[in-house]
């Protein structure tokens, strides 16, 4: 049977990023348009249908849409929701996946954990995503595990966006980076503006990302202690700042694990949440034709 192409659609916090892959693995066009939140379902159904739409008409035909969806305390609309309008809208098969989990795929089939059984991959942007894959197969659990950015690391610690305390998220995500920074003196900013003032030395900015290590390391930990993976791969836009996190992260899980040493890799891969959906989109579309 003649192999098909995929279309890959990665949900962000800022962005909505999607691609056509062809049959043999490479990124044949994608692009992406910046989104703002909140936005309403209907403007995100919008967004999602006008973005198939040009992706759909392009050559080779795409053979299935795999979607990497985010967590749905931040978003209007349900995974689930989209993947009933899509289908009916482009009558194509839609598979549909937590949007780290798809970036974790990548990881593990292409990038930097291609050589590791049991793969982790840590997405920090907006959120703090997660996503285990064994044995090149995404686990789940009974829906959408790991959840490692709303495990708790102080009991008392803010208020986060999943309802619970002192999550890993509610530190390291864009909300908590901006309270991080105002407690380091710094003016309220994200990840990217964090990361250019540490660039240019701003003696605070680099004290607020050895924080920002040493509380991400605590959470690794946790991870750590749960699955003992073979690797742990770090990704998303705010890991560009990893020059000025990865010692004291590394620092602080040398201090609290009992496990023996992980790799910690940045991924190096370009577009794999877009890449992550295809081959999550391909892997699914094969067992469906089983
Ligand atoms: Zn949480």
């Amino acid at each position: 049977m003649k192999q098909k192409a995929y279309i890959g659609i990665d949900m962000g916090g800022t962005a909505i990023k999607g691609g056509l892959v062809s049959p043999n693995g490479k990124l044949i066009r994608c692009h992406w348009i910046p989104v703002s939140a909140p936005r309403s379902k209907k403007k995100t159904v919008q967004e999602v249908i006008a973005f198939i739409n040009v992706l759909a008409r392009s050559t080779p035909k795409p053979g299935a849409i795999g979607l990497g969806w985010p967590a749905t305390v931040n978003i209007a609309l349900s995974g689930k929701e989209i993947v009933t309008i899509i289908k009916r809208k482009f009558g194509l098969p839609v598979f549909l996946e937590n949007d780290a989990s798809c970036f974790t795929l990548s990881e593990a089939l292409i990038g930097s954990g291609k050589d590791f059984p049991v793969v982790l991959g840590i997405t920090l942007g907006t959120g703090v995503g997660s996503g285990l894959v064994i044995n090149k197969q995404i686990y789940q659990g009974r829906k959408s595990a790991p959840e490692f950015g709303h495990t708790t690391i102080d009991h008392q610690g803010p208020r986060c966006s999943c309802g619970n305390r002192g999550c890993l998220e509610a530190y390291l995500g864009k909300t908590g980076m901006a309270k991080m920074a105002r407690r380091f003196h710094l003016k309220p900013a994200d990840g990217l503006t964090l990361y250019q003032a540490a660039r240019k030395g701003n003696r605070r900015a680099l004290k607020l990302w050895n924080e920002f290590g040493k509380l991400l390391g605590i959470g690794l930990v946790n991870a750590l202690n749960c699955f003992e993976p073979n690797v742990i791969v770090i990704g998303g836009g705010v890991s560009k700042a990893w020059p000025f996190f990865s010692a004291s992260m590394r620092k602080e899980m040398d201090r609290r694990s009992f496990h023996n040493s992980c790799p910690i890799k940045l991924s190096r891969l370009e577009n794999s949440g877009i890449i992550g959906a295809t081959l999550m989109a391909r892997q699914n579309f094969d067992k469906f034709r089983e």
